[in-house]
């Protein structure tokens, strides 16, 4: 696979290392765990790690489906009205101390319909359920 632009005489020609060279020093500058790109700055270079079948796409594509869940669960959440209050209920538990006991509170996330991200995970706070047989994009 080979990437051409053109030139002021409208001929071709091969850019393929410089934009491999620039794909590499982006990824390879790139820190998955800072967030410093969005999902919108991922998926187009997601696209043409594809495309070129370059390394780093599983992690580019790991890093994209996440900034994208992340950024559809707060809209999501936003759009419900729901905070970690609505989402959690909390039950008390007594714990034995040495001296008696202890009260602990137990969270789990209350009963709801899963409400599916792209990505196919719930977008309910705290909830881990993830719709099966998504297709990728
Ligand atoms: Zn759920």
């Amino acid at each position: 696979m080979k990437i051409y632009a053109t030139d002021a005489e409208s001929c071709f020609v091969d850019i393929t290392e410089a934009v491999q060279a620039l794909y590499d020093l982006a990824v390879g500058s790139m820190n998955f765990g800072s967030g410093f790109w969005t999902y919108e700055d991922a998926a187009p270079v997601l696209k043409l790690a594809k495309l070129m079948d370059w390394d780093a796409d599983d992690e580019l594509q790991k890093y994209a489906d996440e900034k994208l869940f992340l950024t559809e669960r707060a809209a999501y959440l936003s759009d419900n009205d729901l905070n970690a209050e609505k989402c959690l209920e909390g039950s008390q538990e007594r714990i034995p101390t040495d001296g008696g006991y202890q009260l602990v509170t137990r969270w789990r996330v209350k009963k709801h319909d899963h409400a599916y991200s792209t990505t196919g995970q719930c977008m309910w706070y705290s909830c881990d359920a993830k719709e099966q047989d998504v297709p990728r994009r």
